[in-house]
């Protein structure tokens, strides 16, 4: 099976060529859920992949991908979160040089977790935007390689080695729920997922606050959405307006979008924590906080991906005292 420039094919070379350097997460039942669900429900617990989320699967299998002449230029990006994190770690461990940009209003536990995965952080400007512009200039003046968050064919292809470990783990599994924002993560798993059992459900999850995914697909192309602060950070931002590969993905293999409230994260995250005894960040609740919320019809066995943990602690305690947070206003404006 194929979906236009990524194919299984290199799902399963994905799956080889980063074996040994990311971690085959467990699958794992959830009695809790499943007595709410009326059916079996499995937790992909993803959150305990080095560096915290399934990003440094796709980036692993990208700097793997680079000839050795691109290695040697060094590779460059502007996340300051999970995709940030996972390049970094890839690079270091392949002794290739990362620098990340970020701007001045990045808080300084993230400069310093960046750094301390390996890379190095350059700060410019004072927006994300503007990190972009000079990881843009890096790109063309000193001839280091973007590696992008989602819209890249290596990065889809890694994040769909965890859709293949679902299928080896519970070949009998109907409907699998991913939480989506760019789409790389859902697109690699609809895909292995799809391959195995084209029967197979692929449901994606967002927050209601800024949900560029899910306005494009009622658009029926990428559109630039407001963005808001949300309990799910790392689902933040837009698909690109000139989006080559997920947008095309998502449309033709993902079955059904839903979105959740930032009180069903809120409540998802405290759920993980007393019940699966796991520390997850708001993104990676948002499975859970959808089947809870009733969202996923007629779910059958059922697997829920949890995608990351990198969450501030004190924001954590506060979720899980049922403190109630509302993160408020618009943040900023993208595309
Ligand atoms: C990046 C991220 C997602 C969304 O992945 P996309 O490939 O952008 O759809 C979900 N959860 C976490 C924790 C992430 O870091």
């Amino acid at each position: 099976m194929s979906a236009g420039e990524v194919a299984f094919r290199d799902i399963l070379r994905a799956r080889r060529a980063i074996a040994g350097r990311v971690r085959r997460t467990p699958l794992v039942p959830s009695p809790s859920l499943s007595d709410a669900a009326g059916a079996p429900v499995h937790l992909k617990l993803e959150h305990q992949q080095i560096t915290g989320s399934f990003k440094l699967r796709g980036a692993t299998n990208a700097v793997l991908a680079l000839g050795a002449e691109e290695r040697a230029r060094g590779v460059v990006g502007a996340s300051t979160g999970n995709h940030g994190r996972g390049l970094a770690y890839a690079a270091k461990e392949l002794g290739v040089r990362c620098i990340i940009c970020m701007s001045s209003l990045v808080p300084r536990n993230k400069i310093d977790g960046i750094r301390a995965l390996g890379a190095e952080v350059r700060i410019v400007g004072d927006s994300q935007d503007d990190a972009q512009v000079e990881v843009d200039r890096m790109v063309a003046e000193e001839g280091m390689v973007l590696v992008p968050p989602f819209d890249q064919p290596d990065i889809i292809a890694g994040q769909g080695t965890l859709g293949r470990e679902i299928v080896e783990d519970l070949p009998e599994v109907e409907t699998v729920v991913v939480p989506l924002s760019g789409g790389g993560l859902i697109a690699g798993v609809a895909l292995a997922v799809k391959t195995a059992n084209p029967a197979t459900r692929v449901v994606g999850v967002t927050m209601d606050r800024g949900a560029s995914r899910y306005e494009s697909r009622l658009a029926g192309k990428p559109v630039p959405v407001e963005e808001l602060a949300s309990l799910a950070d790392a689902l933040g931002g837009g698909i690109g307006l000139d989006n080559r590969y997920t947008f095309a993905m998502v449309r033709d293999l993902v079955d059904d979008l839903v979105l959740v409230s930032e009180a069903r994260i809120a409540a998802a995250v405290r759920h993980a924590y007393r019940e699966e005894k796991q520390v997850i960040e708001g993104s990676g609740a948002v499975g859970i906080a959808a089947l809870q919320a009733g969202l996923v019809e007629d779910p059958g066995t059922t697997v829920v991906v949890v995608s990351g943990c990198n969450i501030d602690m004190a924001l954590h305690q506060r979720l899980i005292d049922g403190e109630d947070v509302d993160l408020g206003s618009k943040v900023e404006t993208r595309t």
